[in-house]
């Protein structure tokens, strides 16, 4: 089982969330923004239950929420998909996720992924008996080097799990880059799954789908959801495209996991999507304050933390305090500063040692929020 693969339960983030509400600290650990997403949506689901979306979806998700996504991925991202056999609506995307890699990893075959990884990644992997290869990433880029990709991958490799953008380092994978990985995998027979929940948040550079490079046909699977980029992270309203033989293996899991959920959200998240773009600028905007304040806190705590280009967080190193253990100074700091972070060695392999004197800290917050953290912090200094 799970645990027996180190996998911690709870996970990290509702540990430290648990923490941070005992101390009162300012929560700058988990990734879920303050302000809840524009009325209009909000005000669109609430009518649906009203009006009586209240029982199954159709197991591959609302018809109407299928239609959607598949034009919000053209206009948005460049890419095609067929809305009846190429979009599964999952319950966020972590069940895309999961339902994927139980869909096709088998006892003793190998995925593998960047590290520092997200921890759902990794749960996942255990949960379906596959063994978890990692290739080590590193400031500033945060960005794998394709060769060592190549080599990390064995007869046993089934599947790549890549995550653009990335949580925890706000990396953003270049097309040149996404297009070589594509590619390796195309010709070693294995599957990508690309995790593109950031996709939205991106403050320097281009988003780009795994689906858009040459060669992601047949091969690419890709999750992503309403949650982080129009902020209703609880409504769990996710999706996953790609190859329809792919997206049907993919469901006939998915629909022993949850079958369906939550109705009257997958049709808010339909009707709003194609007039989300006003939304999705704001927040880009508001969020990217957020960065910059939460950057020049720890700067003027005497940090230098990675400016990350995408995403919910900032990931900084304590060595230059002294610090080796960021678990142990997170907890300290919830404690005696009154600011919660998440060690990114939740985030690494258990076994090895990998950026064990870095953290993770949140900016989907109120700029009061960053703030009052942020002074707190340099009080604590
Ligand atoms: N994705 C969120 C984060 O990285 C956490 C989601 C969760 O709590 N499982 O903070």
């Amino acid at each position: 089982g799970l645990l027996r693969h180190g996998v911690p339960a709870p996970t990290v983030f509702e540990t430290m969330t648990s923490l941070a509400l005992e101390h009162d600290a300012v929560n700058l650990g988990q990734g879920f923004p303050d302000q809840d997403g524009p009325d209009e949506l909000l005000a669109l689901a609430a009518d649906a239950v009203r009006t009586g979306s209240n029982q199954y979806a159709p197991g591959t998700g609302s018809p109407a929420l299928r239609q959607a996504v598949a034009e919000h991925r053209r206009r948005h991202w460049g890419v095609d998909v067929d809305p009846d056999t190429q979009v599964l609506v999952t319950t966020g995307a972590t069940e895309a996720i999961a339902a994927a890699v139980l869909a096709f990893v088998s006892p003793g075959d190998e995925v593998v992924t960047v590290e520092p990884f997200y921890d759902a990644h990794a749960a996942t992997i255990a949960l379906a008996g596959g063994r978890h290869v990692t290739v080590p990433v590193g400031p500033p880029s945060f960005l794998p080097d394709p060769d060592e990709v190549a080599a990390a991958f064995t007869d046993r490799t089934r599947m790549l799990i890549l995550n653009t953008p990335h949580n925890p380092t706000g990396a953003v994978y270049p097309r040149p880059l996404l297009a070589r990985l594509v590619a390796l995998c195309a010709e070693r027979d294995v599957l990508v799954l690309t995790d593109e929940v950031y996709d939205h948040l991106v403050f320097d550079g281009e988003h780009v789908t795994g689906r858009a490079v040459p060669g992601a046909e047949d091969v690419v699977l890709t999750a992503s959801s309403a949650g982080k980029s129009l902020a209703v992270t609880g409504w769990k309203v996710g999706w996953l495209t790609g190859p329809a033989d792919l997206v049907a293996a993919v469901r006939a899991v998915k629909q022993y996991l949850t079958f369906s959920s939550g109705p009257a959200y997958q049709l808010a998240v339909a009707e709003y999507l194609p007039r989300a773009d006003a939304y999705l600028a704001e927040q880009r905007e508001r969020y990217r304050a957020g960065r910059d304040l939460l950057v020049s806190g720890l700067r003027a705590a005497g940090l230098d933390p990675v400016v990350p280009q995408a995403g919910y967080f900032v990931t900084v190193d304590l060595s230059p305090w002294g610090v080796e253990d960021a678990r142990a100074a997170a907890e300290d700091w919830i404690r005696t500063a009154g600011v919660c972070s998440i060690p990114v060695s939740a985030l690494c392999r258990a076994d090895g040692d990998t950026m064990r004197s870095w953290l993770r800290l949140a900016f989907c917050k109120d700029a009061s929020v960053i703030g009052e953290g942020m002074d707190r912090l340099v009080r604590h200094a």
